[in-house]
């Protein structure tokens, strides 16, 4: 609180991302960062946007050769992309370009359990919101969002459960919501791990906006780069937003660096194999343990520990041991830790540490 701040500052609650530990010897699996290397081609292409005096000039507004390199690679067209500042960053100006804001509007659905920066990014622009429960076994119940008349938003896999809807039932909810003219989101940040993408469908689909990042299955969090596909229209409703904020929100390094991400397909799916292969093993290990796990298309698990052990105690053990996973106590995650998956070495670590806990703990 200040008095120098404005009512709208006063009332956010602003998104906490997970920490990041100076100390490099910390196995960090808390913010579902990519344990393997960005593709070599990436690092050359950052090497050339930086060479010589090409700093000295803006970028490319109009985003182009991230904007070409994501259509080829999606099959889709260039001017159905729309190149961001990460994804949080096409997440942010979606909810300002499609979303009602008047105070008798009727509420954006979104899950209960999802990534936690909707509810802020709602906040944020005044968008009025309702949070619709997971079922039981933490799956998304599709036609709860049919009579949606504000739009819909939603990640698949949904984070951080890691589970994942068949692109039919996403393609129902765009249909439903298609007819209302309300738009259908579908946060596709976690889609190489195992879901099916709606991409493909998206010429049939008027409101329907996919939003992908860089971050988890291109290794490049560090880089700040993401983009979303939809028809012209919804593109061209970002870049009205984003041209009265910043014109140059990508930068030219992190436009090349995931140009040549988005192309070196083969490097990609090798790394991610090998995360979803490390995934496998860890949950197969978990549930020796007595842990039990929701079923995860992501690269991240899920998973609560057997009592009496509880979440918060191996969080903080985990903790007292080098390693940083993420608990959020809130009344239906407040029994699980999500767990990213990093390279085999780190899981082996984590997996000794819980080894011991559950042994220490006296769990049945
Ligand atoms: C990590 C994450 C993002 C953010 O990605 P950036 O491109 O790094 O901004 C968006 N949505 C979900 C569901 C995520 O988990």
């Amino acid at each position: 609180m200040n008095v120098f701040w404005n009512n709208r500052i006063m009332r956010l609650s602003p998104y906490i991302a997970g920490e990041q530990p100076r100390n490099a010897n910390i196995v960090k699996l808390n913010a579902n960062e990519n344990p393997y290397p960005p593709s070599p081609k990436v690092i050359e292409a950052i090497k050339k946007a930086a060479a010589g005096d090409r700093l000295r000039l803006y970028p490319d507004s109009a985003c182009t050769v991230l904007r070409e390199a994501a259509a080829e690679r999606y099959k889709v067209l260039p001017e159905q992309v729309f190149a961001g500042n990460g994804s949080d960053e096409a997440l942010a100006f979606a909810f300002g370009a499609f979303f009602q804001t008047e105070p008798a509007d009727e509420p954006v659905l979104f899950p209960d359990i999802t990534y936690s920066f909707y509810p802020v990014y709602a906040n944020l622009w005044g968008v009025p919101f309702k949070e619709i429960p997971l079922r039981d076994d933490f799956s998304i119940n599709v036609s709860d969002y049919y009579e949606a008349v504000n739009g819909v938003i939603f990640p698949n896999p949904n984070a951080p459960t890691g589970i994942a809807l068949s692109a039919r039932d996403v393609l129902c909810v765009s249909k439903h919501c298609a007819e209302k003219n309300k738009t259908l989101i579908v946060d596709e940040a976690y889609q190489a791990f195992g879901a099916e993408s709606v991409v493909p469908f998206i010429n049939e689909n008027p409101g329907l906006l996919t939003v992908h990042t860089l971050s988890k299955s291109a290794s490049l969090a560090g880089l700040r780069a993401g983009f979303a596909i939809g028809q012209r229209h919804l593109i061209e409703a970002l870049e009205r937003i984003r041209d009265s904020f910043n014109s140059y929100t990508v930068d030219a390094i992190a436009q090349a660096a995931a140009a040549a991400a988005l192309l070196d397909i083969s490097y990609y799916d090798e790394i991610n194999r090998r995360v979803i292969e490390t995934r496998e093993r860890t949950a197969v290990e978990l549930a020796a343990l007595g842990f039990k796990n929701l079923p995860s298309s992501a690269n991240f698990i899920f998973t609560t520990p057997p009592s009496p052990l509880n979440a918060p105690r191996l969080f903080t053990l985990l903790r007292e041991n080098g390693i940083l996973v993420r608990y959020f106590d809130k009344p239906r995650t407040k029994d699980f830790l999500r767990v990213s998956i990093g390279l085999g070495s780190d899981m082996d670590r984590f997996l000794e540490v819980c080894a011991a806990a559950v042994k220490n703990a006296g769990c049945a």
